[in-house]
């Protein structure tokens, strides 16, 4: 089959457009936007290379205008699941002999795609169906979904020269296989690019995927499906269903064939499918790769030393971007004494000089919570910290439902460091603030380690490198992320791979060669030039 050791496009980061007033690329977006913002798709099962139409749909609404609706989606029956397994599995047949270099180039082709006639349309997608300003789609849907296809393909390549020593007499050889069976991709609401990595680096390796996107992105995820097979993924290779998600991961962990599951979601849910997956343990062909990135208790230190501009900007963009919906959000902080007049004053100038409404105006910086779950849940907090002694709303702390699923962007401060604010991952804008005696740096180091289950992100604001040293040497379970004098927010494929520990996930770093390690199965060739034809050893010999 291989006529040539083939190089692929060394990766680079998309660059990040600016869409400035009177930009091409801010026309083009809003005009998508506005296009599908006033129109109504449908968006079926896709089965076997197959739109499949259940006749059970639900609407789908932007969170920030959740009267108007822009489709509808289908529920998908066990009947459908069964069928997108069995359909993978007869699609393995062909797609796990497939010469890489031609799964390396419907990716790449899927890259560019993105990055070229389908960027605005996939940007306001999620715009509409996520509630992100113009900036988060293009950093998520656009750039850092193109980052996950094209350095993806240089890091299958780098697994793949990865091989042992050889001798004269026997040449070994490593083949990086695909899981036999097939596997099962379960994505989040919060990344467009997360939802496309999961299936895709799976499938590049060679894998079948059955794909449950998240209920509330659909409307983007249909974007990546419309991509995908552009690009040229075969019928069967990535089959994507939406429904009941219970139903449809019990039927989906019943089959023999299941062989691993790759998860972006709450912690919560990730225990328990990972329970699942045990109690099927002797149902299974093989043991099911697990890997599962889940939620976070992203924490700021300010060491004495601390500039307090900075430290309130790292606040301010780690907190509250995106609605402080990023597993890597700021949610806690720690600010010593002698540093809090002056950070407070600044975030309380930020805060107030924050524009909140639809991601269409795109002078909004903060635009709608994702769903009325999540608007109720953080309501309940605010309203909590508003009547508990040991909490005070500082900034924010207002709510409004009526139109779309607005919180504003809201910081409580504590004088209890376990406050439940301070443990508990809220998801949304909502900062906890703890203010430290600057003389008991060390005992606080100590308290944000213990604070929370998580460890998935956490940064050190200092101009003392004694400081920042010790913290980083403190906090080195506590963040799989770690940031020196920056927000905990915004990593990049290829340069800051990320995955958190302890309740944060199984830290197979997203954006790296590892994770992509976790979707094959080596198989070992030994092959002898001149095969022993006598048993005995020379030290037989008399
Ligand atoms: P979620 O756990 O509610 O949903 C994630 C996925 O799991 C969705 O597809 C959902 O439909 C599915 N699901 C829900 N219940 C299920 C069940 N009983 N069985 C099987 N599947 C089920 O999470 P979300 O609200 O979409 O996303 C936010 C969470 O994701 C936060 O906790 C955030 O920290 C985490 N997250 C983590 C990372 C990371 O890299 N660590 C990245 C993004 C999001």
């Amino acid at each position: 089959m291989g006529k040539g050791f083939f190089n692929v496009p060394i990766a680079v980061n998309e660059p990040v457009k600016g869409y400035a007033p009177g930009s091409p690329e801010r026309k083009a977006v809003l005009q998508a936007y506005k296009d599908m913002f006033n129109s109504k798709i449908d968006v079926p099962l896709y089965i076997n290379g197959n739109d499949v139409e259940t006749g059970n749909t639900r609407t789908m609404s932007p969170p920030h205008d959740h009267q108007h609706v822009v489709g509808t989606y289908h529920l998908a029956e066990q009947a459908h699941i069964d069928d997108a397994i069995a359909t993978a599995l007869e699609a393995r047949k062909s797609w796990s002999q497939m010469p890489w270099e031609q799964r390396a180039g419907i990716f790449l082709r899927a890259a560019e795609l993105i990055a070229g006639p389908y960027r605005a349309k996939i940007n306001a997608a999620t715009m509409i169906a996520q509630s992100k300003t113009i900036h988060q789609a293009e950093i998520d849907s656009a750039c850092e979904l193109i980052d996950f296809l094209r350095f993806n393909v240089q890091f299958m390549t780098d697994i793949y020269a990865e091989q042992p020593e050889s001798t004269s007499d026997a040449w070994n050889r490593i083949e990086y296989r695909p899981l036999e069976g097939f596997t099962y991709a379960v994505t989040p609401f919060n990344f467009t690019a997360i939802a496309g990595n999961l299936p895709a680096c799976m499938a590049l390796m060679g894998n079948v995927v059955v794909w449950k996107p998240s209920d509330s992105q659909i409307y983007s995820a249909k974007v990546i499906m419309d991509v995908f097979k552009e690009a040229g993924v075969p019928a069967g290779v990535i089959n994507v269903v939406f429904g009941d998600p219970v139903m449809i991961t019990n039927t989906v962990m019943a089959s023999p064939d299941f062989s691993g599951l790759h998860f972006t979601g709450s912690t919560f849910i990730f225990k328990e499918l990972w329970k699942q997956i045990g109690n099927n343990i002797h149902n299974y062909k093989t043991y099911p790769r697990i890997v599962g990135e889940t939620g976070g208790k992203d924490f700021i230190v300010a060491h004495k030393s601390a500039n307090a501009k900075q430290v309130a900007t790292a606040i301010v963009r780690g907190a509250f971007e995106f609605q402080g919906q990023k597993c890597s959000a700021a949610s806690r902080a720690y600010i010593p004494e002698s540093l809090w007049k002056d950070v407070k004053s600044y975030v309380i100038e930020d805060v107030n000089s924050f524009k909140i409404g639809s991601p269409e105006d795109m002078s909004n910086f903060i635009t709608a919570v994702i769903h009325e779950g999540s608007f109720d849940k953080l309501a309940k907090y605010i309203d909590q910290a508003k009547s508990d002694t040991d909490a005070e709303i500082l900034v924010g702390g207002g709510y409004d439902k009526s139109k779309g699923y607005f919180i504003e962007p809201t910081v409580i401060v504590t004088s209890n460091p376990k406050y439940t604010t301070m443990c508990t991952e809220l998801f949304g804008p909502v900062i906890t603030i703890y203010v430290y005696e600057d003389d008991t740096y060390a005992e606080t180091l100590k308290l944000v380690d213990e604070t929370s289950e998580y460890a998935l992100t956490g940064a050190i604001l200092s101009t003392d490198r004694y400081a920042a040293t010790q913290a980083t040497e403190a906090l080195q379970n506590a963040a799989g992320n770690f940031y020196i004098n920056d927000k905990p927010t915004g990593a990049v494929v290829g340069q800051q791979p990320f995955g958190g520990a302890r309740a944060s996930g199984t830290n197979d770093k997203a954006g790296s060669a590892q994770n992509l390690l976790r979707w094959v199965s080596p198989r070992m060739i030994k092959e002898t030039f001149v095969t022993p034809s006598d048993y005995r050893y020379p030290f037989l010999g008399e």
